[in-house]
């Protein structure tokens, strides 16, 4: 078994020792030593990184009791020097600490125990067994930082089961008779396997980022220490930028973005109106020009969307009984056609008909139909052949 130097002391970051077994994991090399300062990824937290006579740790597994040290390259020598990547540790002392704080915050401030924790490469999550509000994650937020910033000594050792339960640390059945139980003087006492600092202070600072209902609890988001800085600059050089985007200082950026949006429904809503009424003079000067009776409205347009198209159309059928056939003329041809209530075409045949033409697909029912396709050369033929044979219609009809 390994002894695992971790436990005693989270600080170690070098240690010399002898390989006792290789094996290959997911087809890399691995190896197993007599002794590690090397965290195997349990209870939420990460492994550690770091070298093994030069050779890249790239992940370190409990696998049947052992700790595998993944290799990013084979280890020859039997006598080896492990070198533990200082900054990943400090990390990981960092989020799993200011996650037993938290958890014992919440406990405090809203009565919410901690049913798991997750420390990921970003952000760290933990899942409370109840639905906070944001005032519960404020109180909770604060409280956590006094501890911090009180600068409590951290202290780990190892006790029988029978012990932990009577100091009011349950330990998960795994944990067997030797429980490690790690205290936030007067504060938290809790089982728990991985690497801690020696003061609450060494956290820095927690930050929550967000929370949200979870199951029939709550799941909330931090960051500790380094990450918090990390994530204050990232949000601060955004709102910075946004500042300057929207000409406002900092704490007018919310009315600044009311103001704009109001700005912009207020402009789309003059915008609707504007074309309604372009299309309206349009569909005018359309039927003033259109001859037949009932007039046949022919027009095609440079690269209309088919949307304004069709709104065009419903306008010249809606101000007097009459057939409209418009066109627009843009990477691809659109046809639109429309008759008023009343008359006797059948609109979308004369569509399929027009399409063929134009080698596109499209339909409609009873009134209006519409479609499109590639054949833009053909789009003048289409537009003739379905109004000669609606004029053709109509004085058969007469
Ligand atoms: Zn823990």
């Amino acid at each position: 078994m390994t002894l695992r130097l971790y436990r005693e002391d989270p600080y170690l970051l070098e240690f010399d020792a002898t390989v006792v077994a290789r094996t290959l994991h997911d087809g890399r090399p691995a190896v197993v030593l007599d002794r590690t300062a090397f965290y195997a990824e349990s209870g939420g937290q990460p492994w550690d990184t770091g070298t093994l006579d030069g050779a890249p740790v790239v992940a370190v597994v409990e696998k049947d009791d052992q700790v595998l040290h993944v290799l990013g390259a084979p280890l020859v020598a039997d006598r080896v020097r492990g070198r533990v990547d200082a900054e990943r540790r400090r990390d990981h002392r960092q989020q799993h600490h200011g996650q037993h704080l938290l958890s014992r915050a919440f406990v405090d401030v809203a009565k919410a125990r901690t049913l798991s924790f997750h420390l990921g490469a970003e952000v760290s999550s933990i899942d409370l067994d109840r639905e906070l509000g944001a005032a519960d994650i404020r109180a909770a937020e604060l409280r956590t930082n006094e501890i911090v910033w009180e600068a409590r000594p951290v202290r780990v050792r190892t006790v029988t089961r029978a012990e932990a339960e009577a100091l009011g640390a349950t330990a998960p059945d795994e944990a067997g008779d030797a429980v490690r139980l790690v205290e936030a003087e007067g504060f938290d006492l809790q089982p728990c396997g991985g690497t801690h600092p020696r003061s609450t202070a060494e956290v820095g600072v927690v930050l929550v980022l967000d929370h949200e209902r979870y199951k029939s609890g709550s799941r909330v988001r931090f960051v500790c220490g380094h990450r918090a800085v990390g994530t204050v600059r990232e949000r601060t050089d955004i709102l910075a930028r946004l500042s300057a985007l929207l000409s406002a200082p900092l704490t007018e950026l919310p009315a600044a973005a009311q103001r704009i949006a109001e700005g912009l429904l207020a402009a789309e809503r003059r915008a609707r109106d504007l074309l309604e009424r372009a299309l309206e003079g349009e569909a005018r000067r359309l039927l003033a020009a259109a001859p037949g009776s009932p007039p046949v409205v022919v027009a095609t347009y440079e690269g209309w969307p088919p949307a304004d198209l069709r709104a065009l159309a419903l306008q010249v059928v809606g101000l007097t009984p009459c057939v409209a056939l418009l066109a627009s003329r843009a990477d691809k041809a659109h046809l639109v056609f429309a008759q008023s209530d009343g008359l006797p075409f059948d609109v979308p045949a004369l569509l399929r008909d027009a399409l063929v033409l134009v080698g596109g697909r499209g339909g409609g029912r009873g009134n209006v139909a519409q479609g499109g396709g590639d054949g833009v050369e053909h789009l003048a033929d289409a537009l003739a052949r379905a109004a000669s044979i609606v004029r053709d219609g109509t004085s058969a009809a007469g």
